[in-house]
């Protein structure tokens, strides 16, 4: 019998079966994407499935161990129909600005819930979050003084815990994610200290925020970097000026963006989870342990909708050109956070399947080479009012765009 070699496969995007395709259209909540784009009167827009939220989140909850619990960074969508429902699903939300803790304080859920995490918080985010009783993830000895000052002229006391900028690297596929300087938190050899300052002070000192790093799709380097962030917790713990209440082990679960990405498998991640929770219990008998997480909780359920305008050959290149882009939408076009820009998952969501397809360039209506929503994808042949589709953009979209940038319309958001 003849043997071939086998072919090394082009790798290809994961499946994106959460929206169902009936006739040849996309649908979402039930809905044809034609239906939607009609009822909403214009493109483009992004729209989120509420009960793919659900689901996913619940598939979560399920995987991982009940002692920890799930917070939403909202910073990933702040869409306040969105914050409302993960805040009825969730046990609470984390803030990065005064704008953010307004929408969380809105949702009604108990302040003692809410975290307020990032560097550069002014006096005046800093006394509204004391004033409502969040907990401050302070970045910095200079921002635990303000703290102080400002909790003393208000006569509360500020509920605070310490953001721990990791002294272990982690090298787990190549990636660093922590070890070295960064604006963010404080170098966990100085935390002593600070923890000593903390009791001085006589702030309501909750515990420890130990962030590692983003959009993770390796279990191992998850493993890795929660296993070891345990471990610095009790060791900080030691010097601790009261016992520790909660101990925020970041969040960081990825999504498959690219091709050759797969969905994370949560399996490994939460058995790991739950012999931590053991092994540290003796040290850290009284902390609730939260993970908080963006992009994992609505990343998958939601799609950005744009509309093909003209269609036009250049030296035997097919362009396709919209009327959204990197405007509305900064992270398809490989400008947020992407070294060597890869392609998204895309559809023409009124005709997802043909016959024929061929390599199309799909581009933006912006006068810049950056504005691509996609490069050389393989699309049916498209047509000046297809309706161009990018999966997997739930997280990071409309709010982490230039949306300013050419003074193109701005972009609706929906929920169904
Ligand atoms: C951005 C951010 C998150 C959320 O990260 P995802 O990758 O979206 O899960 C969590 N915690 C902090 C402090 C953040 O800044």
């Amino acid at each position: 019998m003849a043997t071939e070699a086998p072919k090394k496969s082009k790798p290809v995007h994961a499946p994106m079966s959460q929206f169902p395709v009936i006739d040849n259209c996309l649908h979402v909540a039930g809905k044809p994407i034609t239906d939607i784009a009609k009822e909403i009167g214009s493109t483009p827009f992004y729209v989120y499935d509420k009960q793919l939220i659900t689901d996913n989140f619940k598939q979560l909850r399920t995987a991982m161990p009940d002692a920890i619990s799930i917070h939403y960074a909202m910073k990933a969508n702040p869409m306040p129909e969105i914050v409302n429902h993960l805040a009825s699903l969730t046990n609470g939300l984390d803030v990065a600005s005064k704008g953010e803790l307004e929408v969380a304080l809105k949702t009604g859920i108990d302040p003692e819930e809410i975290s307020f995490a990032g560097p550069g918080k002014t006096n005046d985010e800093l006394e509204a979050a004391i004033k409502a009783g969040i907990i401050i993830n302070m970045e910095s000895e200079g921002e635990m003084e303000r703290i102080a000052q400002i909790s003393e002229n208000l006569g509360t006391r500020a509920v605070v815990s310490v953001r721990v900028n990791p002294d272990f690297e982690l090298k787990t596929s190549g990636m660093k994610m922590g070890g070295g300087p960064k604006p963010f938190g404080v170098d966990a050899e100085r935390v002593p200290d600070m923890l000593q300052r903390i009791g001085e002070l006589g702030l309501d000192f909750r515990g420890f925020h130990i962030f590692s790093g983003s959009q993770n799709l390796r279990p191992e380097a998850v493993i890795e970097a929660q296993t070891k962030t345990f471990e610095l917790a009790a060791k900080l713990a030691e010097h601790a000026p009261s016992a520790i209440k909660w101990l925020n082990i970041g969040g960081g679960l990825g999504i498959p963006y690219f091709p050759g990405e797969q969905r994370l498998n949560l399996k490994p991640i939460a058995d790991n989870l739950a012999k931590l929770l053991e092994q540290y219990q003796p040290q850290l008998p009284e902390a609730e342990i939260v993970m908080e997480l963006g992009r994992y909780l609505v990343g998958e359920a939601g799609l950005y909708v744009c509309e093909v305008i003209d269609v036009k050959e250049s030296r035997g290149t097919t362009y396709a050109i919209t009327n959204g882009g990197m405007h509305h939408h900064l992270s398809v076009s490989g400008n947020f956070g992407q070294i060597i820009r890869k392609n998204y998952p895309v559809c023409i969501g009124n005709r997802v399947d043909a016959e024929k397809k061929q390599p199309v360039n799909v581009v933006g209506p912006l006068c810049t080479p950056l504005d691509i929503l996609a490069d050389k994808f393989e699309l049916p042949i498209p047509e000046t009012g297809d309706l161009f589709v990018v999966y997997q953009s739930g997280a990071y979209g409309a709010t982490a765009s230039p949306i300013n940038f050419l003074s193109h319309p701005g972009v609706q958001e929906i929920i169904l």
